[in-house]
């Protein structure tokens, strides 16, 4: 018998661990045995595609530029995919806040619900390590993005996960370099980039055989350790706002396809799906990226010479999902403990959620970190911080499940975009 296609043995395993979580609620110790028992292995395998990440990004990004053979190409490339990242965040901040001032879904919680939700979550560690890891990033000045781009040893920003954009930096710095030094004079380095690149791909197909049933412990993991159910409920229309937004994005992923690289939305949905449920699963479009790579070069036709760039920085900075859900929290947490916010408050949501997007790490819970600076750029009182984030706090995981589907997707339409205006596009079997 064919096995069915990955997507599909994804989302089965996704199913089942979705039921089994359920199913163990109930159970006494239920919870404890797939704590012990059953999530290791969903770590182990999100610690495997991240152990990959990093020589991926170096040798993706140094082979796909030096095989450029000139500069000009790679400048052109990377304007085009920063524009289009920049533009389709602000699209994603724009839709978001239309949303939620449609809709005001902070306008109908009860007091007594308030009360609750700032007893139960406040104080709590969860909430008070985001403000702590927030007052971190803003005590430095406003070109520290920029310092903390360029590292000042290229091994050690090799050694930690976080240190992708340093990485990023140093490979096409080193691709640049061998374009210039020549093609004769490049070869030995080139030769051995292109053969760790091929060997950590491999690398990406055996750890996918895992995924069905890696994504089964994620997913039983994050039901039997989720939050009061009531509250879920008292969160439903944010939730439901956030959604509906994030939704409305990959629906606009699908027009741009369609009108610019005369692609199929449901070809495109099919092939990109392997990541889309990764990242649901995962949480992170860092621990994603690999996939992402894998599909959008051999089942989306994108030339390497345009995703080895596009992809790893759109993983790093161009989170459209993470900033649709910014600008539609600041304006909820504003509505429900009454902050007021004018016009122009709206305005500086746009630009801080841009910006704080960019700033997000590709990982688990990191939107709402920077979603503190967005809120004290709207001037939102410091000793009502904790009580804002205690509200969202409750339904934060399924909806940064949520928002990395959309994170993954934008970069994969980017690619794709970006690969066509430059005649980098190639058709697939369909
Ligand atoms: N988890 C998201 C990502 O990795 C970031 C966030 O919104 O928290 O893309």
């Amino acid at each position: 018998m064919k096995k069915p296609a990955l997507h599909w043995q994804i989302l089965i395993g996704m199913l089942l661990g979705l039921l089994f979580g359920l199913v163990m609620l109930w159970v006494s110790g239920g919870k404890m045995f797939i704590q012990n028992w059953i999530n290791p292995f969903g770590i182990i395998f999100i610690n495997l595609l991240k152990l990959i990440a990093i020589p991926l990004i170096l040798a993706s990004i140094i082979k796909g530029i030096s095989d450029l053979k000139d500069i000009a190409k790679f400048k052109s490339i990377g304007l085009r995919s920063i524009t289009l990242f920049i533009l389709t965040t602000i699209i994603a901040i724009v839709i978001g806040l239309v949303l939620v001032n449609i809709f005001s879904p902070g306008k109908g919680i009860s007091p007594e619900t308030i009360a609750r939700i700032t007893n139960d979550y406040a104080a709590g560690q969860g909430v008070q390590a985001k403000i702590a890891e927030a007052s971190l990033q803003k005590d430095s000045g406003p070109l520290q993005f920029l310092v903390d781009m360029v590292p000042d040893n290229a091994f050690s920003a090799m050694s930690d996960n976080r240190l992708m954009l340093q990485v990023i930096f140093f490979s096409i710095f080193l691709g640049v370099s061998m374009l210039l030094i020549g093609e004769a004079q490049a070869k030995p380095l080139k030769a051995f980039f292109d053969s760790l690149n091929d060997a950590v791909l491999k690398m990406v197909d055996l750890i996918m055989m895992t995924a069905p049933l890696a994504v089964f412990a994620l997913l039983a993991n994050v039901v039997v350790s989720s939050g009061d159910p009531d509250l879920l409920l008292a969160l439903l229309k944010y939730a439901g706002v956030v959604l509906l937004g994030l939704f409305l994005m990959i629906l606009f992923y699908c027009v741009v396809l369609l009108v610019v690289a005369g692609k199929n939305p449901i070809w495109f949905l099919k092939a990109i799906s392997p990541a889309q449920l990764l990242g649901f699963s995962t949480s992170s479009s860092a621990a994603t990226l690999p996939v992402t790579m894998d599909r959008v070069e051999n089942h989306l036709g994108v030339d390497k010479e345009v995703s080895s760039f596009v992809l790893p920085v759109g993983a790093t900075i161009n989170m459209d999902g993470t900033s649709l859900y910014q600008g539609v929290a600041a304006v909820f947490i504003s509505q429900t403990l009454g902050h007021h916010l004018e016009i122009t408050d709206q305005l500086i949501i746009v630009l801080t959620a841009l910006l704080a997007s960019i700033g997000s790490a590709a990982v688990p819970g990191a939107g709402m970190v920077m979603l503190v600076i967005v809120l004290e750029s709207i001037g939102f009182p410091s000793d009502k911080l904790a009580v804002g984030l205690a509200l969202i706090f409750a339904v934060d995981r399924p909806l940064d499940m949520a928002r990395t589907v959309v994170n993954v997707t934008g970069d994969a339409m980017v690619a794709m975009v970006v690969a066509k205006s430059v005649g980098k596009l190639h058709d697939m079997p369909k």
